[in-house]
């Protein structure tokens, strides 16, 4: 019998997450042949995001669209979303493994009474069951992990951003179907305003390049130079916890097992020894590239391309090299 693997779409800025396309991707892979991939949307006037996700899907998408819905709130998120999952009645539901899916999943899956598998990173799906990739201890070991039963009762998903290529637009749109919503009659908080720290015009979670600083900038006008080589790259700027604690920049930068994971294309590491608690947020990324003056660094362990000097004398000329070459 054909069943339905739920896509929650994120929604930042009047834009769909690029998380959201990934998650798409995610539940393709781990569906059955026969099997459709639906997506859930709540927001405000989302009626154009809706129209967009609709290329992506092969089943429908379920929107809810509501005033309240204007900025995440766990509470009234929940309940919409909810409502929608319980039309839908889903063999799974993936969402991004990103500050709004790390709240939202255990509430979805308590919800379901669910069983859930965070922070997944590859999919196999051996035609007997499907076997999710995770990383542990700070990304030094992997693990398969699978669910109990697959057949047993729904299942929940967090995928780490950057990890599946993000879905493509299909021939034919899915359906849209709009859904009531409901305030929850008990809602226990409200959010009045989000302020959102951002270390540039580029979101570090989703940057395809990452220019990170540490305690090796020195100071927050050491960050500079660095900020000019993400601008020519159009990459977003990352900091160690090194650089955070000593007051260089705002922790919404840090990376690392307690700050943001990132899996760019590129990550240039400027200034940083590597510690495992700072490999666990950037060892992923595809390339790595360190600048650091001491050679013995363990940086240069997990790099792929290492430059030993000083970094305020190598930033300025990569900066004006890549400006040449991409002019
Ligand atoms: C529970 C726990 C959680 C943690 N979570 C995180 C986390 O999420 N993220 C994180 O990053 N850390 C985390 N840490 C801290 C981590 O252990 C390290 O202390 C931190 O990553 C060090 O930051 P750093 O590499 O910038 O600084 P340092 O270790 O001081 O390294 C600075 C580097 O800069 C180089 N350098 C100095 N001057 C220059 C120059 N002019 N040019 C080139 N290179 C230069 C030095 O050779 C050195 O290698 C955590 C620690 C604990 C205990």
């Amino acid at each position: 019998m054909s069943q339905h693997y739920a896509v929650v779409a994120e929604v930042r800025g009047g834009k769909l997450r690029q998380v959201t396309l990934e998650a798409i991707s995610a539940a393709n892979q781990a569906k059955s042949d026969g099997d459709r991939v639906a997506a859930v949307l709540a927001g405000h006037q989302v009626e154009a995001l809706a129209q967009e996700l609709a290329r992506y899907v092969d089943g429908p998408v379920h929107v809810i669209e509501h005033a309240d819905l204007e900025t995440y709130n766990a509470e009234s998120y929940h309940a919409a979303v909810s409502k929608a999952l319980e039309a839908l009645s889903p063999k799974a539901v993936f969402l991004g493994h990103t500050a709004v899916g790390k709240d939202l999943a255990p509430k979805i899956a308590a919800g379901l009474q669910a069983g859930q598998i965070s922070d997944v990173i590859a999919i196999e799906n051996e035609g007997t069951g499907v076997v999710y990739t995770r990383p542990l201890y700070a990304g030094k070991v992997f693990e398969k992990k699978r669910f109990a039963s697959d057949t047993a009762g729904p299942q929940v998903v967090t995928v780490r951003p950057n990890n599946f290529s993000p879905a493509k637009p299909l021939a034919n749109s899915g359906e849209i179907v709009m859904e009531n919503y409901a305030a929850p009659a008990d809602l226990r908080s409200v959010v009045k305003d989000v302020i959102r720290k951002t270390s540039g015009k580029v979101d570090l979670t989703e940057a395809k390049i990452v220019v990170s600083g540490g305690r090796g900038v020195k100071s927050s006008d050491g960050f500079k130079p660095l900020e000019q080589l993400a601008e020519v790259l159009n990459a977003a700027v990352g900091a160690s916890r090194g650089a955070c604690d000593a007051g260089y920049c705002d922790y919404a930068m840090q990376i690392g097992q307690t700050g943001k994971v990132v899996t760019p294309e590129i990550y240039i590491a400027c200034g940083i020894s590597g510690a495992i608690q700072h490999l666990a947020g950037m060892s992923q990324s595809r390339i790595i590239i360190a600048i650091n003056k001491d050679p013995e660094a363990p940086i240069f362990k997990v790099a792929d391309y290492g430059i030993v000097g000083d970094l305020f004398e190598v930033v300025p000329l990569l900066t004006e090299e890549f400006k040449k070459a991409l002019a």
